[in-house]
């Protein structure tokens, strides 16, 4: 029996329910479907990668960065394009084949998704992925069915910062083999719930070790970010704007278009690498341009540039900038200009390059206005003395970290109306692309510091941690006894990785909106409440006045 499309990975799914048709996001039922086949195939991959672990044989790197990219191509807005999941899907085939045969007899019964085999002819496989189940639990065991999602998406959201790291030259072996750990346990019948949540925990400490591996990529690569004015009005002259998270990818560019007379322009997520001393001694890197993902079919909208998407949040590509936009990595629409790396990493982005220069770009220099970025765990702490001081004199009151994804739906101005009604004796932390809705408001100063510190992308919730616990030291108190609140806003399954590390570090109180995740079970979502007192966000008044007491 055909199973019908089911997704309710990210915060905008249907109805706060689950994509059943198309995705809110555009992602077709074909191209849904695959995705759960290739999640499938990847299981099976882990069942035999995880007997061959246990008895102390390798798997190859190159199956590691295959892992990790295939999961990476299933998270919310990376790649809608149903050929390059054809082509995922052959080769997990061959990957699992393999391994089956390396693994030989595994003790136990083989879970479906090891002994499946994918068939040669595309209608078939297309066929095959109206079949096959990855939410076997989700009728009768639906807190099972829970956790594991929870763990799945998670891992989908891990793989993006492994990905990021790995073109860097970053990898490691514990955050690799993970991988297999998770998916293995999704075809795994024997595990109850207080086991999965040992596992959730688990994968949280996991992820906090894969966001330090990028966070080291990051610097050693880039150096540590500092303080940078970023512009954020328009320049004369031909353009690319970048979008995404891929600091290697920006970085190729600015190598390729140095002294060709193009302005480099980030977007989205990509606005934090303005502070590293290794993209910015790059002249023509000029500003920052539009706000986040969302608008992105408003922003690019007949744009004389041209632009990249390095990775997550891609939207349908309007007719009018189809022919000017590019994706790279494992990012894809169907016939949309892809740029891809060859063996040793490189990408040659000359057609890109050259329809930047054809279509000229803007005719006139705007009046220049720029905004500060660049406060990541060292900057931020080279204040720590400051700081400390200014909490111990009543200068500063309370820390809050307003950050995380920003979404279409409605209800996300809660995070404008937040940061704007947070006192003037208080510290605004902010990371990834939520702080759009505010980070070009004026917040003045505080202690002599900025009130609005940004952070960085969302893998900078790293730096987050290190300065909470840099502070935690400082006053010899936990986490949880600063003042310090998280506010956070969810959209897709990164956001979901850092909240498990947050959780598995044991942090309390975190606020959460705009709504709640559709795959925690009524179950699950109180044990949550009940451990972590993790709140859903109400009214900023509110919850300030909550907070503030
Ligand atoms: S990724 Fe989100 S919007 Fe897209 S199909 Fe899944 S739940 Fe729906």
């Amino acid at each position: 029996m055909d199973t019908p499309m089911f997704c309710y990975q990210c915060e905008q799914t249907a109805q706060g329910k689950g994509c059943t048709q198309v995705g809110v996001c555009g992602k077709s039922s074909e191209v849904a479907m695959m995705q759960d086949l290739l999640i499938y195939q990847l299981e099976g991959i882990s069942y035999y990668a995880n007997s061959l672990l246990k008895a102390g044989e390798k798997i190859s790197q190159d199956i590691h960065w295959f892992v990790i990219d295939a999961c990476f191509a299933t998270l919310t807005n990376v790649n809608f394009d149903p050929t390059r999941f054809y082509a995922f899907l052959k080769d997990a085939q061959k990957i699992k084949s393999e391994l089956k045969a390396r693994a030989g007899k595994v003790p136990g019964p083989a879970p479906l998704a090891a002994v499946y085999t994918l068939p040669e002819n595309e209608a078939q496989i297309m066929a095959d992925s109206k079949t096959i189940n990855i939410r076997p639990y989700a009728q009768e065991k639906i807190d099972i069915q829970s956790l594991k999602d929870t763990l799945l998406f998670g891992l989908k959201g891990m793989a993006a910062y492994a990905h990021h790291a790995w073109v860097l030259g970053y990898h490691d072996d514990a955050v690799s083999h993970h991988f297999y750990k998770v998916l293995g346990a999704m075809v795994d019948d024997s595990l109850g719930a207080e086991e999965l949540v040992g596992m959730v925990m688990e994968f949280g400490q996991v992820n906090l070790a894969c966001m330090a591996l990028l966070d080291k990529a990051n610097t050693e690569t880039y150096g540590n970010p500092q303080p940078t004015p970023a512009l954020i009005t328009r320049k004369k002259g031909p353009f690319i704007i970048v979008s995404g998270h891929d600091l290697h990818d920006l970085a190729q560019l600015l190598e390729q278009t140095e002294g060709k007379g193009i302005h480099i322009y980030t977007h989205g997520e990509m606005l934090p690498a303005h502070g590293y001393p290794g993209l910015k001694k790059y002249t023509h890197l000029v500003g920052n341009f539009g706000g986040a993902w969302q608008n992105q079919q408003k922003e690019f909208d007949k744009l004389p540039g041209a632009v990249l998407m390095t990775t997550n949040c891609l939207m349908e590509p309007k007719a009018s900038y189809r022919d000017r936009i590019f994706t790279s990595g494992v990012v894809g629409w169907a016939d949309i200009g892809h740029i891809e790396a060859d063996r040793s990493g490189k990408k040659d982005f000359t057609p890109l390059i050259n329809k930047a220069l054809e279509l000229g770009g803007w005719t006139e220099d705007e009046p220049e206005k720029s905004i500060l970025v660049g406060f990541g765990h060292e900057a931020t702490l080279s204040h720590a003395g400051e700081i400390i001081e200014a909490v111990k004199t009543g200068q500063i009151r309370h820390f809050f970290l307003v950050g995380g994804c920003d979404g279409a739906k409605m209800g996300r101005n809660y995070y404008t109306e937040f940061a704007e009604k947070t006192p003037k004796d208080t510290v605004i932390l902010t990371l990834a692309c939520g702080k759009y809705r505010f980070n070009k408001r004026e917040f003045g100063t505080v202690a002599g510091l900025p009130r609005l510190l940004d952070i960085g992308q969302c893998n900078d919730a790293y730096s987050a941690i290190q300065i909470a616990v840099a502070l935690s030291k400082a006053f010899n108190c936990t986490v949880n006894d600063l003042p310090l609140t998280l506010v956070l806003s969810w959209y897709e399954q990164k956001a979901v990785c850092i909240l498990l590390t947050l959780l598995s570090l044991g942090i309390k109180n975190i606020y959460i909106g705009p709504s709640l995740p559709a795959f925690l079970s009524p179950n699950i979502l109180q044990f949550l409440v009940e451990k972590f007192n993790l709140t859903p966000i109400s009214t900023a008044e509110k919850d300030l006045a909550t907070i503030l007491k």
